[in-house]
């Protein structure tokens, strides 16, 4: 009986982690497709994923011009860690882009893939279509980790004027919805435009319209009165 005991008491660390590994991940990889685009079973579908946040440089893009030595290495990289394997996939906004293809964080061996992307300098932190609404800190890490280590795209002086352009481009977009990001980080409880006479909530819809130079924020409601303004009348503050 003690002995039995024993056996069950051992166990005991076994059953714990059970729940863990039953939602380990759930689809299987069944083709890479280049460096940031993958073809999983999805709910019993074969499903294209486009990697969120990240933008390996082409290596089967229809117009041969366009793929780069870069591109391969990308690519190969993917294979290399995606291959057969399971993944998981992580939602962010919108599930579907404009081609249906599924938009997503990949997770592989509890690993966000997306993110190793940026740290190994094979994508640069990927904006054009807006921050990272979960990973914006991580994504600006791993970017400087691979620029200060000259990894790949960074060990490159070509690519790295090519992507220094791009990034400023996307920098026009960043500037007009980072503005969530800027009032998490300064702790507002309630923000405004320096143009405008209404205050919001930092959540609220107008809140993403106004451009971090305009940003004005309070850290508290008698604060945003005193400065003249009155509530928005879509959030309600
Ligand atoms: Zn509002």
């Amino acid at each position: 009986m003690k002995r039995l005991l024993k056996i069950i008491h051992s166990l005991i660390p076994l059953l714990l982690i059970l729940p863990t590994l039953s939602l380990a991940a759930q689809h299987k990889v069944i083709r890479v497709v280049d460096g940031d685009t993958i073809v999983v079973d999805y709910k019993g579908k074969n499903e294209k994923v486009r990697l969120l946040c990240v933008n390996t440089p082409e290596s089967v893009h229809p117009d041969k011009k366009q793929n780069i030595p870069m591109g391969k290495v990308a690519s190969n990289h993917a294979k290399d860690r995606l291959k057969g394997k399971y993944v998981d996939l992580e939602f962010e906004g919108p599930k579907r882009g404009k081609y249906g293809r599924l938009l997503a964080y990949v997770f592989v061996d509890e690993v966000n893939f997306n993110l190793e992307l940026v740290r190994e300098g094979l994508s640069p932190y990927y904006t054009k279509y807006g921050l990272s609404q979960k990973y914006d800190k991580e994504f600006r890490e791993a970017e400087q980790y691979a620029r200060n280590h000259n990894l790949n795209i960074w060990g490159d002086p070509e690519l790295t004027q090519k992507y220094l352009r791009l990034k400023s481009k996307w920098g026009q977009y960043k500037s007009k919805v980072g503005s969530p990001a800027t009032v998490q980080k300064k702790e507002w409880k309630y923000v405004a435009s320096k143009k405008s006479n209404v205050f919001h909530r930092p959540d609220c819809k107008w809140v993403k319209k106004i451009s971090t130079n305009n940003l004005v924020g309070f850290k508290s409601r008698e604060e945003a009165i005193r400065s003249g303004r009155r509530p928005c009348k879509s959030c309600r503050p």
